[in-house]
């Protein structure tokens, strides 16, 4: 999950119920926002080079990387993965107002590490031992015979069993998608009488799903990992598209239609963001 704060901007949509939840998780108070979609358009573009520098959070001492950004429009926060705060700095920012802008929001920073903390580990590279997140459930990579690995049912064969096995178990991963959620969106679209053109698995970095004008249903292969019943939700929140494009009361009429526990599927899909990784 990435986490921003902006510099006040009155005008910015508070919370975008994105197709496929590319949304959100935002930060009330302190006029603090976290806006997923800014920090994936920056990273398209180019940036000056970064200016590194520490900040204390708490008992903590944060590295801290202060890049401009010609592109930005205001002060960005955001706390990476590996623990740094890294500022954007907009366009006739300088790095005295940013690291200003850092201190000023320490303790936003300080919810941020504790939030890290709450949330199940997930390493980056998966070896034997390691739990990974498959059709919901937690389960525990193990060696099994002759060069093969195995974690819950499933069971493949890897070149050297010692390795990083996230490349070998991800493919296996996006294979089992591609083959099993087209035939879910199938069964869902027949069972709702619901029309759509194809459905294409992808390795997005950003969202769970999105429909396009042509009728094309897109999913992210991690879905794979998730329970059923979100898998279904992000489905069905596609398929809803076909009748609204849009997110209108009267689409979150049809999602509540189609798939009546869908705020608990939400709830997971936000507390799980950092798949998208
Ligand atoms: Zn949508």
């Amino acid at each position: 999950m990435q986490r921003v704060a902006t510099s006040p901007a009155p005008n910015l949509e508070a919370s975008i119920r994105c197709c496929g939840i590319k949304l959100k998780r935002f930060h009330s108070g302190n006029k603090l926002q976290t806006f997923v979609m800014f920090d994936q358009f920056f990273k398209s573009s180019k940036t000056k080079p970064a200016m590194a520098d520490a900040l204390q959070v708490g008992t903590r001492t944060v590295p801290l990387l202060m890049v401009h950004h010609p592109r930005a429009r205001r002060y960005l926060l955001r706390l990476r993965p590996d623990g740094t705060a890294r500022v954007t700095i907009p366009r006739h920012g300088s790095i005295h107002a940013a690291r200003e802008f850092a201190e000023r929001n320490v303790a936003w920073l300080e919810q941020q590490f504790q939030r890290l903390a709450a949330q199940p580990k997930m390493q980056h590279g998966w070896m034997v031992g390691s739990e990974i997140l498959f059709r919901g459930e937690s389960v525990r990579v193990e060696t099994d015979t002759d060069k093969h690995i195995r974690f819950g049912p499933e069971r493949l064969k890897v070149a050297i069993p010692s390795a990083d096995l996230r490349p070998a178990i991800q493919k296996h991963l996006r294979q089992l998608a591609a083959k099993e959620l087209p035939a879910r969106v199938r069964e869902l679209a027949a069972t709702h009488e619901i029309h759509y053109s194809r459905v294409s698995v992808r390795n997005q970095k950003s969202r769970w799903g999105s429909c396009s004008r042509r009728g094309t249903i897109s999913l992210n292969w991690r879905l794979i990992q998730a329970p059923g019943m979100v898998r279904d939700y992000i489905i069905l929140h596609e398929l809803a598209h076909r009748r609204h494009m849009n997110h209108s009361d009267r689409f979150w009429r049809e999602v509540a239609r189609l798939c009546p526990n869908y705020p608990a599927a939400e709830q997971w899909v936000k507390q799980n963001g950092g798949l998208l990784r």
